[in-house]
This record gives structure tokens, sequence and C-alpha cells, in this order.
């Protein structure tokens, strides 16, 4: 068990519809936020030791310059020890991805890169209103594979009003056009808090209902096992074990991380905290040395208990039941026998000896399988 490092980047030159991550738009305090996340390390050291992974999200990572990203990798490296093989990614936006942006990653020593396509339908980009085109996102992936990267990953959204099944699997087969070495295919979800919420409450839009979301669910897994990939958790597909993101593993199975920057969560044991959603709070609480926590919270023997299933059956692995019994004192299959065997009869889940693992149609829904 490893840890991670997350690093949130929370600054975008626009904000999407659709989109409810911390970010804001005015981008004159990178500088000052830069210098806060190196102090925000120094808190840290001594905690998280070793780690083995290191990623870079957003907001848009991708706004940093060559410089300061360099400083940002180089302080995990003087901080933590980082092990040698370790994957270290940053989410892009096509928007930012020159060949010379590309190689500086490649210098700062990222090994992997999550390019946020989303769609490569222009319609469908500017109803999220992402700023970049389907060209854009073309040329974005060039630049990147003659950068050197051998680890590629283009994210997508599925069920977008006004998208067909028949513009999706489009989509779909451009992506795959440029062999990624992985896949995230989300389904859109609309947030409350966004303009998109606030259109959908009005009644200004229209969303595809679950039957026809099921089916975009069914017909993406079919077409990217077909076409080599293993579709290892609901949203992701990975061309080989290999390629599977090890950072995002951390999150579905309670491996400790540590989340650095405005609204960046963390876990180790049975604690989770997470800093504060704003900027200026951020730098302020760590200019005066103080730790920018905004809450912490210690999770249950049963709710971590409920995590773990919750989030192993989001997962093609599964639930390994002699490790879940080793870590949370429970036999599943004694514990939960009636409800396993009305899952496995509904076609949901298979149960063996030794593994829980979720059907294709478990996977697609695993939602409401949060009810066990
Ligand atoms: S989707 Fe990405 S680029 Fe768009 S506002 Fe959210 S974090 Fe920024």
């Amino acid at each position: 068990m490893v840890p991670g490092i997350y690093i949130h980047i929370p600054f975008c030159l626009s904000k999407c519809g659709y989109c409810d991550f911390y970010s804001v738009t005015s981008t004159e305090k990178i500088p000052r936020y830069i210098d806060a996340l190196l102090k925000e390390m120094k808190m840290y050291r001594g905690r998280f030791e070793s780690v083995d992974t290191l990623y870079l999200g957003g907001g848009t990572p991708s706004l940093l310059d060559s410089n300061q990203l360099a400083d940002v990798v180089k302080n995990i490296h003087e901080h933590f020890t980082v092990s040698a093989d370790a994957e270290i990614t940053i989410e892009a936006n096509p928007g930012d991805i020159t060949r010379e942006k590309a190689e500086s990653f490649f210098e700062a020593g990222i090994n992997r890169i999550s390019i946020g396509i989303q769609s490569f339908d222009d319609s469908t980009l500017s109803f999220l209103g992402r700023r970049h085109s389907s060209t854009g996102a073309i040329s974005a992936i060039d630049n990147v594979r003659k950068a050197g990267f051998d680890n590629i990953g283009l994210d997508l959204i599925y069920g977008v009003p006004g998208q067909n099944l028949e513009s999706w699997l489009k989509t779909l087969h451009t992506a795959l056009s440029f062999d990624p070495e992985h896949l995230s295919c989300y389904q859109l979800t609309i947030e409350p808090s966004t303009p998109l919420g606030a259109k959908y409450r009005a009644g200004e839009v229209e969303t595809p209902d679950d039957n026809i979301l099921c089916e975009f669910f069914m017909k993406t897994s079919l077409l990217l096992e077909e076409s080599g990939y293993t579709h290892y958790e609901v949203s992701n597909f990975a061309k080989g074990p290999e390629y599977m993101s090890r950072h995002n593993r951390k999150y579905w199975d309670h491996t400790p991380y540590l989340g650095l920057g405005p609204a960046a969560h963390s876990f180790a044991g049975n604690r989770r905290w997470w800093n504060h959603r704003s900027v200026d709070r951020y730098i302020e609480e760590v200019d005066r040395r103080i730790p920018p926590i905004e809450k912490s919270e210690l999770l249950t023997r049963t709710q971590l208990r409920l995590e773990a299933l919750y989030l192993g059956l989001r997962t093609a692995a599964g639930i390994d039941l002699r490790n879940f019994a080793e870590r949370h004192s429970l036999n599943l299959l004694e514990e939960k026998r009636d409800i396993l065997a009305a899952m496995r009869d509904e076609g949901l889940i298979t149960i063996d000896n030794t593994h829980i693992r979720p059907t294709r149609r478990g996977l697609a829904m695993a939602d409401s399988m949060a009810l066990i």
C-alpha cells in the first residue's frame, strides 16, 4: 500500500457549463499559488514519505508554464521519496498542448498524460462549453505522441443532451484511431450548482433516459473490449494491466493518498480530510503556516466496509474475499448471503471461492449497488 500524491491546480481559462470541480478563471494568482503549494508540501515531510504515483489534476494543470511545472515536480522529489518507476500523470486541456508544451511535460518527468478531449464532435464540444475544437483535439494528441509520450489517456463524455448513439460511437471510433493506451468514458452528470444544472431545472435541456444511457454504456464496453481494451472500472478502459491508472486505484482500494492544493482530499488509515475550496484562503493559511484544512472526518468501521464494498463493485477485479475479511473483519459471504444471492440471480455479480466480481451489467448498475 504505497501512497500517492494528488495536486489540484485550480485554474481554468474559462468555466465549462457542466463542471463543478473547484477552479477560478483568474490566472494571475498562479505564482502565489505555486509558492503556497511548495510550502504545503513541506508540511507533510516525513508523514507521506514514500510515494509511487503523482497526479496533477484540476482545474487545468496544463496552464502552468514549463518552469512552474518543473518546479512542482522537482519539489515533490525533494520532499518525498518517489519510487524510480513512479507513475506521474498530468491532466491536460487540448487547447494548451502545443508541441513545446508537450515536450516540457516530458522533460519535467511526467510519463502519463490524460487529455480532456470529451468529444470529437464540434456541436457536443460547443454544448459543453469547451474551448477546443475537434481539430484542436487531434493536433494535441499528435503533439503529445511526437513529444515522446507512450502512455496516453483520452477522456470522453457521453449522455450529453443532443448527442445520439451514432455520434457517440463516431467519437469512440475516432479515439480508437489514435491507439491510446487508456480511455475514460464518463457519463455526463448534471450537477445542480452548475449553469447546466440551472438550464436543466428551467426545462431548457433534456437528458437521455436511463435505458438509453444503459445502451451507451453497454455498447461502449463491448466496442472497447472488442478493440483490445480491458474494462477495468465503471468508466475506465486500458490496453493492458500496465496502463491501468495506478493512481486512481488508490482511491478505489483505500490506499493512503495525500491531496495538495485548494479543495484537494486526502486519506490515510481511517481519516479523510480536505483543504479549503478557495485559492485565497488556501494561500492565506499556508502563508501563516497553518495547514489549509477545511475539515476532517474519522470513518467508522461500518463506513469503511460500505465504501470498500461500493468501490470494489465498481472495478472488474471486484472484491477479494480473504483480503476483505482481513481488512474489515467481515465474512461477506456469510453476512450478506441473501443480498449477494439476489444480485447474482439478477446477473449483476459473479461469486466464486475467492472473489465477488461485477458483470458488465453490474458495472452499468454500479451506482445502485451502493444499496448493498
Ligand atoms: S471541465 Fe476542466 S477545463 Fe472545464 S471548467 Fe472544469 S476543470 Fe476547467
